[in-house]
């Protein structure tokens, strides 16, 4: 074995990669672009090497920035994890010429799966099932438009250089044909440089069902079983399970035999996957599979495969790289129990599943657990940047059932808290709760059909948000009460014990109010119609635990700009306080200015300028929603300036009385 690993990758991939390393006692080296300079697998490597700008092209995918790494900090192996140069037949070249071992196939193999339509012609011949299709190089509009009339609609068009869903087009009849076949040339060429399509049957209700497979120098070749990646967005994976559910032992078998036959056809070592398409409209039935593509690389969705089989699969990699025989024989490999990953990702499930970008101000992954799994590879504070992948983290849970696991997977995503960009974490949980998605009537279409479950409305705050956000608002002026002004004070502040508040809020469903009522014992709100008995305590780690009519809720909420934003299971809220205390907190005075806490009308001024005045002292008198309130001195100081007198109407937040300095 040897004895240092490169890893030429970024992220979560990277942090798992080198986590198996040192397990087993190996040197790690992380490369990193200038925007990377600070993340966690940079932090985690024993060495780390910069290499270059965070574009990509100049960093991750610079081939010989990346060897030049590994020649200058004494690597002798080199993990491409996935994306970036994974699939790169150059690369695996380029690490061979310079006398690295690299962790994954021969470059042949690489080359023989690169191509969509190259992979499916050598698949036909090995007696690898394969979609109805035309794989041929007459790209002719005209030509193609026949070959889809001859499979018969619907048809699926793709681009040959294809990956990541693509210049991947559904079209459903002839008249469609020209307009998407346009589209997706266009986005091939954009994406890949390579403009070829092929074209091919739409399976009906298709299942995304793929097996990974391992390969050893000394020819031995086994199948690790399957993963369910059938709920896709977009044509990409977001929730992926194994086994796949309902998969009758005969048809495993024939999938995983198939796959074997797959690397071994192109002489295949280390780990791989062998994707197939499913025709589930009969069932899982073993004659209704079809090769798509050979990923040639370690898996986004390895984890669940390493969870029933009790595997660590980068270790494996790292075995075979080094020329060890397979540790494990196919009838000494079992499955245990059904696991389920999650992809938390920066994205907008309400506009489209579009990546989100921006500063993770709030991250909080859940714990993990014996059987809950958390690979990430961004921290709180971290940026998620336009220049890659949106991922933040995936999460695994494993039980003895597949309900277990989903329901365990469920609850661990409900202590996640996102905050500072846009996630698909409530999306998440709502899928995995999702009566049908238990039922395992799944397919590639599950998210499309039901969207409308799954996808809150851009705009929809719940009650509970409101509340959480009035009590948020009441639990600071009453830490603000205990620490300094009389202002603050919470319970009844506003003469006498049965004075009322109103609490606005703009939220992106309009303008929401709360009306408070302070009782001896917290407080009593009321939302359009409806009245609660509420109270909030702050814990230690600045969460809440909200009483609300004798039910317990903990969620957070953050001040990020000046908006509130309410992070309760998996949701994050965002609520515009329209407080006249949180408004006068965010006017531009200085920190012992007397500013008004609400619009209003001076009604007398009490001090002139150059007066020392004590805390407490009254400054001012302010007319406002029909009652006088006396506007008194937070600190000690003296008074430089008084920009208003009697009669003049000011705004929340106007500045009364400006000190000069604050007595110790
Ligand atoms: P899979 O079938 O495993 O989803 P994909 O081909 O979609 O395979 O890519 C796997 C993953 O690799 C993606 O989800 C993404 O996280 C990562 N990836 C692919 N290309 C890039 C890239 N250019 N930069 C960063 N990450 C990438
Ligand atoms: P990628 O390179 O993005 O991984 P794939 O060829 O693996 O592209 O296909 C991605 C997804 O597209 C599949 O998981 C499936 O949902 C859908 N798909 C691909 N081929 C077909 C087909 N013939 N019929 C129906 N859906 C398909
Ligand atoms: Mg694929």
């Amino acid at each position: 074995m040897f004895s240092s690993l490169l890893v030429a990758n970024r992220g979560e991939i990277a942090c798992r990669v080198m986590r198996t390393a040192h397990r087993m006692g190996l040197r790690t080296i992380a490369v990193y672009s200038d925007v990377d300079a600070h993340a966690p697998h940079v932090a985690m490597a024993d060495h780390a090497v910069r290499i270059g700008p965070a574009a990509p092209r100049e960093s991750y995918l610079n081939i010989e920035a990346v060897i030049a790494a590994a020649k200058a900090s004494g690597a002798e192996a080199v993990h491409p994890g996935y994306g970036f140069l994974s699939e790169n037949a150059a690369f695996a070249d380029a690490c061979a010429k310079a006398g690295l071992v690299f962790v994954g196939p021969p470059a042949s193999a690489i080359r023989a799966m690169g191509l969509k339509d190259a992979a499916k012609a050598l698949m036909a011949k090995a007696k690898v099932p394969i979609v109805p299709g035309y794989h041929g190089d007459n790209q002719q509009d005209d030509h193609l438009a026949r070959e889809a009339e001859r499979i018969g609609y619907p048809v699926l068009i793709k681009a040959v250089a294809g990956g990541g869903g693509k210049g991947m087009r559904r079209v459903d009849d002839a008249g469609e044909f020209a307009a998407a076949l346009q589209g997706a040339k266009r986005e091939a060429q954009s994406a890949f440089g390579d403009a070829r399509v092929l074209v091919e049957k739409y399976v009906e209700r298709p299942r995304h069902i793929e097996i990974q497979v391992f390969a050893d120098s000394h020819g031995n070749a086994v199948y690790l079983f399957e993963r369910d990646c059938s709920l896709q967005r977009r044509h990409q994976k977001v929730i992926e399970e194994a086994p796949a559910p309902g998969m009758p032992a005969n048809m495993r078998r024939a999938m995983g035999e198939a796959a074997v036959a797959c690397a071994k056809a192109i002489g295949y070592q280390g780990a791989g996957t062998v994707e197939f398409i499913v025709d589930a409209s009969r069932g899982l039935k073993s004659d209704a599979f079809y090769f798509m593509e050979m990923n040639t690389r370690l898996q986004v969705e390895h984890p669940v495969t390493e969870m029933i089989t009790g595997l660590d699969l980068v270790e494996w990699q790292l075995r075979v790289a080094a020329g060890e025989k397979l540790p494990l024989k196919q009838s000494e490999l079992k499955i245990h129990g059904h696991a389920v990953e999650a992809r938390l990702y920066a994205e907008d499930p309400a506009n489209g599943f579009l990546p989100s970008s921006g500063r993770l101000v709030r991250l909080k992954l859940p714990e993990s657990a014996p059987h809950i799994r958390v690979d990430a590879g961004v921290v709180e504070g971290g940026e998620v940047s336009t220049f890659y992948d949106p991922m933040i983290a995936k999460v695994i849970g494993w039980d003895e059932t597949r309900a277990g696991a989903l329901s365990l997977l469920a609850d661990a995503l409900e202590t996640a808290e996102v905050a500072g960009l846009r996630s698909n974490l409530a999306f998440l949980i709502a899928t995995l709760r999702h009566k049908s998605f238990g039922d395992a009537e799944i397919d590639t279409n599950f998210i499309a059909r039901h969207k409308s479950e799954l996808i809150p409305g851009p705009g929809e705050v719940p009650e509970d948000a409101l509340l959480l956000a009035a009590l948020f608002t009441l639990s600071e002026r009453r830490v603000r009460a205990r620490t300094h002004s009389p202002w603050d004070i919470v319970d009844g502040w506003r003469v006498g014990t049965s004075q009322e508040e109103v609490m606005r809020f703009d939220a992106a469903d309009g303008e929401r109010t709360v009306l408070v009522k302070y009782l001896a014992h917290g407080f009593r709100l009321s939302v359009g119609s409806r009245a609660v008995e509420a109270d909030v305590l702050r814990e230690p780690d600045g969460s809440l635990t909200a009483t609300i009519d004798g039910r317990e809720i903990r969620a957070r909420v953050l001040h990020i700009g000046g908006d509130l934003a309410v992070l309760l299971k998996g949701h994050t809220y965002t609520l515009s306080p329209f407080d006249p205390l949180e408004a006068a907190e965010h006017s531009d005075a200085s920190a012992q200015d007397l500013v008004a806490p609400m619009p209003g009308k001076i009604i007398q001024v009490l001090v002139k300028a150059g007066d020392a005045v004590k805390r407490g002292q009254a400054v001012a008198i302010l007319e406002a929603m029909k009652m006088e309130h006396t506007l008194a001195a937070q600190n000690d100081g003296v008074i430089s300036e008084l920009p208003w007198s009697a009669g003049d109407q000011v705004s929340e937040g106007a500045v009364i009385a400006k000190f000069t300095e604050a007595a110790a």
